[in-house]
């Protein structure tokens, strides 16, 4: 799952960014209104951190902008701002969520949990496919009761393959949902990353696989 910040504070994006990264998050920053409208326009995010007092465009522009663009990246406004008008005046702006500083970084990381899996109508913090599970919140997985151990990109490229479960998704895809933009990935890693999840989630258990290759598309997971 990728993530966008948009926020001036050197000191606050970079430790959101460094908190994330350890959740498995791949993370950008923008570090002002204009660059963080124009990759949150451009790029494809799982959730964005807004800031609402920004050099350049402000938080609640770029909020009603990106709605307008018709994009429904998920935004939790995080701002010094807690009036209550403020936050009405920030939800209003098309934004799903509000925290307002100092904050708690637990609380953001499960505010962020929620904005991710609110489209997809699931309130089961488990995901699963067939016998395989995986537990966003312990990094726990599980096929047919047996934990398997996996690295950071292979946590994160597993659930976003089991958060889309059934759909083909392309190595363009992957690779903008996984990575972030400073990471040099070419198509080819994804397969070298395909193949090692492949040796670890299927091959030890002599089943039908559960990541199927979509000749020409990509890759999708499923247990049928
Ligand atoms: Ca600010």
């Amino acid at each position: 799952m990728r993530i966008l910040v948009i926020e001036d504070e050197h000191r606050i994006a970079n430790s959101i960014k460094k908190g994330l990264e350890q959740e498995n998050y791949a993370v950008d920053i923008a570090y002002n209104g204009d660059d963080g409208y124009d990759l949150a326009s451009t790029e494809e995010y799982d959730a964005i951190i807004l800031d609402l007092m920004l050099p350049g465009m402000d938080g609640i522009k770029i909020s009603k902008n990106l709605r307008k663009e018709k994009i429904h990246t998920p935004i939790l406004i995080l701002t010094a701002k807690g009036q209550i008008q403020d936050k009405v005046i920030g939800l209003d702006s098309g934004a799903d969520d509000y925290m307002v500083k100092p904050f708690s970084f637990e609380e953001l990381l499960a505010r962020i949990r929620a904005l991710i899996r609110r489209p997809k109508t699931t309130i089961d913090q488990v995901l699963t496919v067939s016998d395989l599970t995986f537990n966003p919140k312990t990094f726990a997985v599980k096929r047919s009761g047996k934990l398997i151990a996996l690295s950071n990109k292979e946590f994160s490229l597993l659930e976003y393959l089991m958060r889309n479960k059934g759909r083909i998704l392309s190595k363009d895809q992957i690779i903008s949902h996984v990575w972030d933009y400073d990471a040099d990935i070419l198509p080819n890693t994804i397969e070298v990353y395909i193949k090692n999840l492949r040796n670890k989630i299927d091959l030890p258990f002599k089943k039908n696989p559960l990541i199927k290759t979509i000749r020409g598309f990509g890759y999708k997971i499923s247990g049928d």
